[in-house]
């Protein structure tokens, strides 16, 4: 089933951008998702084509009009249309390893990208539409936020990684950072690679891996909790 992505923006030449690469623009290309960049400035009704309008209240800025976000969403999702509905949005709950595969599992999303100090509150309860934040800082718009929950998605997606089980051991899938990687030369500016990694002994590879992401992730990371160890 083909997973389907429909961005509404003010700015559409930003996609694909980045997905339009690599994993994931071969991914599109073959149809393993679809990627539709609808412009909301096409469903505003004046002569001008505006979409956004000064604060109600006062105050700095410009909030993006209700009206016209509400029809940009109906035209890329009518009623029926069982893709969850994101904006992102700095108030949003983050995003996380879970949230991302719980969408991979979906039929998709429809993503609104804010601009200027953000959106209408009416559109956002009208219109049921779930605030996704990518971190605690602000983005001058979420073009770029989709941008990375769609990455992070893509990849998820079935045939999309070349290599299918690298993915369940990385960062945050078992509630841990991952551990270090080597590869080669053997010695790096006298810097050898742990013995136990050239050893070929996989029971204790693995013990020692989960060693080292457990104190990372205790060192940088203490406010994840791991799962249950599985080893490799
Ligand atoms: N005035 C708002 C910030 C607006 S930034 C506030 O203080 O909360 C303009 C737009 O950029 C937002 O509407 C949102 O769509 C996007 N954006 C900014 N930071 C973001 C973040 N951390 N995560 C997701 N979207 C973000």
């Amino acid at each position: 089933m083909t997973f389907r992505a429909s961005v509404l923006t003010l700015y559409p030449e930003m996609f694909p951008g980045s997905l339009g690469v690599s994993l994931a623009g071969r991914a599109l290309e073959s149809g393993t998702w679809a990627l539709d960049a609808v412009q909301i400035r096409d469903f505003a009704m004046d002569r001008h084509r505006t979409v956004d309008d000064t604060p109600a209240g006062g105050g700095a800025g410009m909030v993006m009009r209700a009206d016209v976000l509400a029809r940009a969403i109906d035209g890329a999702s009518p009623p029926g249309d069982p893709r969850p509905r994101l904006l992102m949005s700095p108030r949003g709950l983050p995003l996380n390893q879970a949230r991302v595969r719980a969408l991979a599992a979906g039929p998709g999303a429809v993503i609104v990208c804010g601009r200027f100090e953000g959106v209408d509150q009416r559109v956002i309860d009208s219109r049921g539409l779930e605030e996704v934040s990518v971190g605690d800082y602000i983005l001058s718009g979420g073009e770029p936020a989709a941008l990375v929950l769609l990455d992070a998605v893509v990849r998820l997606l079935p045939g999309v990684m070349g290599n299918e089980t690298s993915g369940d051991e990385e960062s945050f899938e078992n509630g841990l950072l991952e551990h270090p990687h080597y590869t080669r030369p053997a010695v790096f500016e006298e810097l050898p690679i742990p013995d136990v990694l050239t050893s070929g002994n996989h029971g204790k590879i693995a013990a020692w891996r989960r060693e080292q992401a457990e104190k990372l992730t205790a060192e940088r990371r203490p406010d994840l909790t791991p799962g249950p160890f599985r080893p490799s």
